[in-house]
């Protein structure tokens, strides 16, 4: 069987105290000084039953905090032979633009030294300060010389749709360093998840995201960001499946109408998101049944978009296989393995050290 590369785990930050080491003498103390409780991860209450698999929990309710606990959680009983690090930890939603770069910068050190230099199995996405498109840049080009970093990773909830104009240096920076774009469920919680104010129940939240999602694609591909930036992949995760195909073909549907608005989108939008967008599996919201994956691919018009991932320590599929059953083994192997070797380059890169 496929040896699975993993494309979005979580590891959780296990408090403020832990990131500590990793800010300089002024942020340490800013910490202390203004008592700045830890940055929950709002968007993962830990009650929630989505939010960690129930039986993996610990005492805290929470896991996933140590490499240990990760890899022999979600690693190895699936065999996994590469996993990316996606850590969700709130530092886009601090206002302070200083204070949200200091954070990412500690985050991002931590993730490196306390996770990947660990276990040679791990690679792990860019965290960059949304806050400020310079500080992004800047954050890109410190890590990107450390190989094991292998996406840039942006949230769908921003502050303005990502396909605007002053967005376009994280592009480019993304782009020269061969790192796609991980646009991830989640917030800077600068505005409601819906286009009509702020709903009341979590699985409101849960549900509409979707809908970001939506946006964020029309918003880069209007604006022209596939265009200007051909080398780029953009890799929606946990994002689900199944409303893409109907998005992308009413997308198609008005493009042709309005296409002159648009002129530089030369090319009819299901040709460019098949090419250029990819979506990581869980959670998976089609029937789990191997005709209906079947199908799904079908209207995709793709079997090279969905890459696998376990989205650990979330549970959102029953028993302890990801993959959709009864899949077709080449279909699977695609999903598993080839996907994400085509789409994340520095995959390939083995024997990757800083
Ligand atoms: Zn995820």
């Amino acid at each position: 069987m496929t040896a699975p590369i993993d494309c979005d785990l979580h590891p959780v930050v296990p408090g403020i105290k832990a990131l500590m080491p990793y800010l300089d003498d002024h942020w340490r103390d800013t910490v202390v000084r203004r008592g700045i409780e830890d940055l929950t991860t709002i968007s993962y209450p830990s009650r929630n039953p989505l939010s960690f698999r129930q039986d993996w929990r610990d005492g805290s309710g929470r896991t996933g905090m140590d490499v240990k606990t990760l890899t022999a959680q979600a690693l190895d009983p699936l065999g996994t032979q590469l996993a990316i690090l996606s850590p969700l930890y709130g530092v886009q939603a601090q206002f302070s633009e200083d204070l949200g770069a200091a954070m990412t910068r500690a985050l991002n050190d931590w993730i490196a030294k306390e996770w990947l230099d660990r276990d040679s199995r791990l690679r792990a996405s860019i965290v960059v300060p949304m806050q400020n498109v310079a500080m992004c840049v800047e954050e890109i080009e410190r890590l990107a010389p450390d190989r094991r970093f292998v996406q840039v990773l942006l949230l769908a909830g921003s502050e303005t749709t990502l396909g605007r104009r002053a967005n376009w240096p994280i592009y480019e920076a993304a782009q020269r360093h061969g790192l796609p774009i991980g646009i991830h469920a989640g917030s800077m919680f600068r505005h409601p998840v819906t286009a009509v104010g702020w709903p009341t129940t979590y699985t409101e939240d849960y549900i509409n995201q979707a809908g970001a999602f939506q946006t964020q694609l029309g918003s880069l591909l209007t604006e022209g960001v596939f265009a200007k930036f051909p080398e780029l992949t953009v890799v929606l995760m946990e994002s689900g499946v199944t409303w893409l195909p109907a998005y992308f073909w009413r997308l198609t549907k008005f493009w042709k109408g309005l296409r002159s608005e648009i002129p530089w989108v030369s090319d009819p939008p299901t040709s460019i998101i098949r090419e250029r967008v990819r979506l990581t599996l869980q959670p998976f919201d089609g029937p789990p049944d191997a005709a209906s994956v079947m199908r799904l691919i079908e209207h995709l018009g793709s079997d090279e978009m969905i890459l696998f991932s376990t989205d650990y320590p979330h549970w959102q599929y029953d028993g302890a296989d990801p993959m959709p059953e009864g899949l077709d083994p080449g279909l699977a192997a695609k999903i598993m393995e080839e996907n994400p070797l085509k789409t994340y380059v520095r995959l390939k890169e083995r024997e990757t050290t800083r």
